[in-house]
């Protein structure tokens, strides 16, 4: 399966760059988990797409809101400062 080059998830908390994952690369996937000064978020590193499985953050929108796999919308925890954004070099 092809998939696009360049596709680079930057994980960043509470404005600064925590992470830069690139998931063209990621060959099978796997699990982290991002400790911030407001909680903690487990996200699943896939194939082209990245997601938050779990949080301790109390609406759970960053769960809900699923795996992103393109720069349309990032994942964004608002009590934890935690925003997950898709670059993509075309
Ligand atoms: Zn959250």
């Amino acid at each position: 399966m092809l998939r696009p080059a360049g596709t680079v998830a930057k994980v960043s908390v509470d404005g600064e760059l925590w992470e830069t994952i690139d998931l063209a690369a990621v060959a099978a996937p796997y699990e982290k988990t991002v400790e911030t000064p407001w909680g903690w978020n487990t996200i699943r590193v896939s194939p082209g797409a990245i997601q938050v499985i779990d949080a301790d953050c109390p609406n759970h929108d960053c769960v809900k809101q699923g795996a992103i796999s393109d720069g349309a919308i990032p994942i964004v925890c608002l009590p934890h400062r935690l925003v997950i954004e898709i670059e993509r070099d075309e």
